[in-house]
């Protein structure tokens, strides 16, 4: 049968690629979970999907009551669930001040970290159940929160520290809106995030790989430095940074070239390895990537997963 896969902040740059990708081999079904519905079909139809090989679905994963009704409304649709793809992402590396989600964590932990966390633990048993013969849950990491890589040493590094402010959930009020209790900086707080979505992938592997099968993986796609998660930068620096990524860093990858690596990851018979951070090399041939000490060490994966259980409500 046809799999279906669900791929979050599917209505622009890396989601929207890999959607496309997925849904053009006709063995995919593609539901689109984004938080702006006709954005996300416009985009489909200008990126010339065919009619049929998706659905839009509502899912602002700045909103847990969202992320619960994003999953009853999946399970109503009666589809099963194959593949998911944790994709969506906000980054504000200009803003002075932090902004909350609905429930008063900051933005960007809120969104790409906390929300997809409490996505990714609901349909687990959903997952479960799907009798498709290799089931995967991918996380979407980066280099920036990596800092054994030239990319993630540009300051700020990311740093959870003791996780003070997240287990103080992040509020800005009774507790600081960063992970390590420090002061806000909108990049460092996207680089945590996507520590944190390092760690719950390994934390998952270790927890559920074994007993289910399913695989679990995240990866670094490349500098796609034409996407709108570059939207909230200066002026000259959105001007600047995809030559700089093409003739200087050479590690720039085309939205199309990056949906299809993520497309790889999530569907390829060739990537079924689990626990892995999958990166691409010059020639685009996709290799295991190490990862930092801090994006590696289990017992902040442990103790991320704790924290981010009671936060989301789960524990
Ligand atoms: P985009 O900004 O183009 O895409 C981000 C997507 O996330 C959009 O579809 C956006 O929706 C969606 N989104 C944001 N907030 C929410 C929310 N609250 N609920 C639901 N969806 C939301 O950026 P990219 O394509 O570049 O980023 C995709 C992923 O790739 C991210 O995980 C990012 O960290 C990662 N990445 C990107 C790199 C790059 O160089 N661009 C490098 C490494 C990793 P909307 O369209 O409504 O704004």
């Amino acid at each position: 049968r046809q799999g279906c896969v669900v791929v979050t902040g599917a209505s622009s740059g890396l989601g929207l690629a890999t959607a496309k990708a997925l849904a053009e081999t006709g063995k995919w079904h593609v539901i689109m979970a984004c938080r702006d519905f006709l954005k996300a079909e416009r985009a489909a139809k200008s990126a010339g999907m065919a009619k049929g090989s998706y659905t839009v679905m509502h899912l602002d994963l700045a909103s847990l009551d969202s992320v619960r009704q994003f999953v009853e409304s999946f399970r109503r649709s009666g589809r099963p669930l194959d593949v998911l793809v944790c994709n969506a992402a906000v980054y504000q590396p200009t803003a002075k001040e932090p902004t909350f989600t609905a429930d008063g964590f900051e933005l960007s932990v809120g969104t790409n970290h906390l929300g997809h966390f409490l996505l990714s633990r609901l349909l687990m048993d959903d997952l479960q159940k799907s009798d498709y013969p290799s089931k995967r849950l991918i996380i979407v990491g980066s280099i920036t929160g990596n800092t054994n890589t030239l990319a993630g040493n540009v300051p700020p590094k990311a740093n959870l520290g003791d996780m003070r402010g997240l287990a103080g959930g992040l509020n800005g009020l009774n507790s600081s809106a960063m992970i390590d209790g420090g002061d806000f900086d909108g990049a460092k707080a996207y680089k945590d995030s996507k520590v944190c979505n390092m760690l719950t992938m390994q934390e998952f592997h270790r927890r559920y790989h074994e007993e289910t099968g399913i695989t679990f993986a995240s990866l670094y796609p490349g500098c796609i430095a034409t996407t709108g998660l570059f939207r909230e930068h200066i002026p000259l620096f959105r001007l600047l940074f995809p030559p700089f990524q093409k003739y200087i860093t050479k590690g720039y990858v085309s939205e199309d070239e990056a949906g299809k690596r993520l497309a790889q990851v999530a569907a390829d018979p060739s990537l079924t390895k689990s626990g892995v951070y999958w990166s691409w090399n010059k020639d685009s041939a996709s290799f295991e990537n190490q990862l930092s000490q801090e994006a590696s060490d289990a017992d902040k994966a442990r103790k991320v997963w704790e924290v981010s259980e009671k936060l989301v409500g789960l524990a």
